[in-house]
């Protein structure tokens, strides 16, 4: 048994997202059904629409920051009532017995977790599809709770933008005086200064946009570094424990390194694939600095960003769009033209 759903979807790489009906499974034992109220506009979405990473599964319904009320629950379901606000964010599912799993790190389930879109459910094997829908059905152990004293639309972007960028903050160990850069001032970018500034560290943006100076610093950057300037690069040599890296394609990282302390780190989120232009080991030697990578982060840090973002009152800075404005959307964060996210009123979604 299933239900049928409203969605937008891709058809292909090629193709602009269109509506789309598809099913939805009936509820299970331990499900919660959310009718979908606001869903943020990750790049990830676009990568996959249009199948840049070459693993996208047509039709593609994307959509991973996820926000709306349980409608209804399943008869073993214990953490939520009908009523409820409540968040889906990039995994539905995971094998839940492997280490990682144990251990909370569910992105880096031995079996793979299961994605909220463009992956394929662990006991039905049909697709999942995402949150440019009308509804989701998850299992409880994946959804997350939402503080209600936050803007609820605003909060989406926190389901992916705000989880990928505090994970490597804890992981790293920032607290107050660590010296921490972010680089690009997207979606990922603008939690990462907004989440490590209430971390009281000291934050940096690198940007290749001149024009983004005024924005990083409300947004939480105690400085500015505009990284096709050699002299404000030189300037800041040796300088930071941590660089989270949100840069979405290939970009010269070399550049970077040097401004590592001694056992700094450069952690990837955004980049997925080639170091182009190759890495020059040289700083990473004489420095002892290292190169990293984070993925999303697991569901009870989730919770707890989402917790700590309640009681700073953190959330993302967004531009809501109707459901039938995403392909303008997709040209426009291509651009880097969004303040800093943008998210879609599922209200507005029609056939
Ligand atoms: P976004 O809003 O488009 O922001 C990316 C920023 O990077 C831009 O605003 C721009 O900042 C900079 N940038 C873009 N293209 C560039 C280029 N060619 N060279 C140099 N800088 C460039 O994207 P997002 O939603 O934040 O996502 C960023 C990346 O993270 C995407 O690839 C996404 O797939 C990935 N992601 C990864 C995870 C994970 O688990 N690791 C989770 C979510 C998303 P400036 O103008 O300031 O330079
Ligand atoms: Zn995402
Ligand atoms: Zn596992």
């Amino acid at each position: 048994m299933t239900v049928t759903i409203l969605g937008y979807a891709a058809q292909s790489a090629k193709a602009p997202l269109a509506p789309y009906q598809f099913e939805r499974r009936d509820p299970r034992e331990d499900d919660v059904v959310i009718d979908i109220l606001y869903c943020g506009v990750c790049h990830s979405d676009l990568h996959q629409a249009r199948d840049d990473w070459g693993f996208s599964q047509y039709p593609v319904v994307p959509g991973h920051e996820i926000v709306g009320r349980v409608s209804s629950v399943g008869g073993k379901v214990s953490k939520f009532k009908p009523g409820d606000l409540v968040g889906v964010g990039c995994m539905v599912d995971s094998c839940r017995e492997c280490s990682p799993c144990q251990s909370g790190l569910e992105q880096y389930c031995e079996e793979g977790c299961i994605q909220t879109y463009n992956g394929v459910d662990r006991h039905d094997h049909r697709p999942t599809y995402g949150g440019y829908s009308r509804s989701i059905t998850c299992t409880q152990d994946f959804v997350l709770r939402i503080p209600e004293s936050l803007d609820a639309k605003a909060v989406a972007p926190l389901l992916c933008a705000g989880i990928t960028t505090w994970s490597p903050l804890i992981r790293w160990g920032v607290t107050k005086g660590t010296k921490v850069a972010v680089i690009g001032l997207g979606g990922l970018g603008h939690m990462a200064l907004k989440l490590a500034h209430a971390l009281e560290a000291e934050v940096t943006l690198f940007t290749r946009s001149p024009g983004k100076e005024a924005d990083a610093r409300r947004l939480g950057a105690h400085h500015v570094v505009l990284s096709t300037d050699s002299q404000q690069m030189e300037a800041v040599k040796g300088e930071f424990d941590l660089i989270i890296d949100t840069v979405p394609y290939a970009h010269d990282i070399n550049p970077y390194m040097p401004a590592l302390t001694l056992d700094g780190t450069l952690v990837f989120v955004g980049l997925l694939g080639d170091i182009d232009p190759t890495l020059n080991t040289l700083p990473m030697i004489m420095g002892r600095r290292s190169v990293s990578g984070s993925c999303i982060g697991g569901i009870e840090e989730t919770q707890q960003m989402l917790d700590f973002c309640g009681e700073h009152n953190i959330t993302s800075d967004i531009e809501m769009i109707r459901m039938d404005e995403i392909n303008d959307a997709y040209e426009r964060l291509l651009k880097s033209d969004v303040k800093y996210r943008f998210v879609i009123d599922i209200g507005t979604l029609q056939a």
